[in-house]
């Protein structure tokens, strides 16, 4: 498929998005290992859209949507849930664990699925979320005053449909105490079409960020920039979360091709995130020394405005901790262990081996 056989309409592209072994092989030639994981269990939500499709003849791309084997391992120390988000949800569409920062979780849904999501135990999953069930959590908002950010994730917000999020926005805007909104989204990257005119207003008049997740400059197509040059133009703020990946993203020229990629079309790369210990990640984490060892090559050699924050969520919950360098940090055996903004030890499992 190129871009010449597929629609640009973004309800088309998630309408016609690609589920099964069957209708990928359609698209690319996928190797034996791609094949033989298709045919025993997939333990995470698989979809991809056909425009992301056309990219897949990256490797590093590929790695990062199509299955494989290796994620039905449960490593030692991965947790369903490795952030302890659970442990704090509010309401059923809430998260609070920061005082002032609550995680409206609006959707379930996200057009292409990343095998390594933090929140893979719900993004997917026949959760259907309605403007009707948000009152609860509006009014929890509403009584804590202390609240200032509201983080609008999921799944992937921006594949609600305008006048849904208009009216989600609108309520949440209409809570005095409330500075900030900001939307956790890929859609920019894998649904760039998604990215009209009348978002792009409608994020304007609701005063929204958005927190962007890139993975790989390949991403970087003539479609994703000019997905952000339109959000830029309408004076949208946009920073990136980058997951930092083994094999995919794991060397100092990769993410300068990304990080400076970013600069151009607006982007201010933001978080460089150890890959949480969710449920079959062990083959997308890197150790944490390495992590170190990237960021380290990048502070003094790039732009400082190109460099984003090395950081690990602390696993169970203890927010995220920025890393500068090694004596942050202590080995206990499989275990990198560190303290949070509170002092806190937390304990990032990262096995030697
Ligand atoms: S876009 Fe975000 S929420 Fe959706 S699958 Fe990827 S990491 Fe998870």
């Amino acid at each position: 498929m190129n871009t010449k056989d597929f629609s640009n309409d973004w309800k088309w592209q998630i309408a016609n998005r690609i589920h099964t072994q069957e209708q990928l092989a359609e698209h690319i030639t996928l190797s034996e290992k791609e094949r033989a994981a298709f045919e025993g269990e997939i333990p995470l939500s698989f979809a991809v859209t056909p425009y992301y499709t056309t990219l897949l003849n990256s490797s590093a791309l590929r790695k990062t949507v199509i299955p494989t084997d290796a994620e039905n391992h449960v490593g030692t120390g991965e947790l369903a849930d490795p952030l302890g988000e659970e442990d704090h949800r509010a309401t059923p569409h809430l998260i609070h664990t920061y005082p002032d920062k609550v995680l409206f979780l609006a959707t379930t849904f996200c057009s292409t699925y990343c095998r390594y999501c933090t929140r893979s135990r719900i993004v997917g999953k026949p959760l259907t979320f309605d403007v009707s069930t948000f009152e609860e959590t509006f009014q929890y908002i509403e009584q804590h005053t202390e609240i200032r950010d509201v983080l609008l994730s999921g799944g992937d917000p921006l594949t609600m449909t305008d006048s849904v999020l208009d009216e989600l926005l609108s309520r949440i805007r209409s809570i005095p105490h409330v500075k900030m909104v900001r939307i956790g989204s890929k859609v920019p990257v894998v649904l760039p079409m998604r990215i009209t005119d009348e978002l792009c207003s409608l994020l304007r008049k609701h005063r929204v960020w958005l927190s962007l997740h890139f993975i790989h400059a390949d991403e970087l197509t003539e479609e994703t920039q000019q997905a952000c040059r339109k959000l830029a133009d309408h004076g949208i703020g946009m920073v990136s979360q980058t997951v930092l990946l083994k094999g995919i993203n794991d060397n100092t020229p990769a993410l300068i091709d990304l990080f400076y990629g970013l600069l151009e079309i607006n982007v201010k790369p933001y978080y460089l995130l150890q890959c949480d210990p969710v449920h079959g990640s062990r083959h997308f984490r890197t150790s944490v020394e390495k992590g170190i060892e990237l960021i380290q090559s990048l502070h003094g050699s790039i732009c400082g405005l190109a460099v984003p924050q090395y950081v690990i969520d602390a696993p169970g919950g203890g927010g995220k901790v920025p890393i500068l360098g090694k004596e942050q940090i202590r080995r206990d055996g499989d275990d990198v262990v560190f303290l949070n903004y509170l002092g806190k030890e937390y304990r990032y499992p990262d096995p030697l081996i």
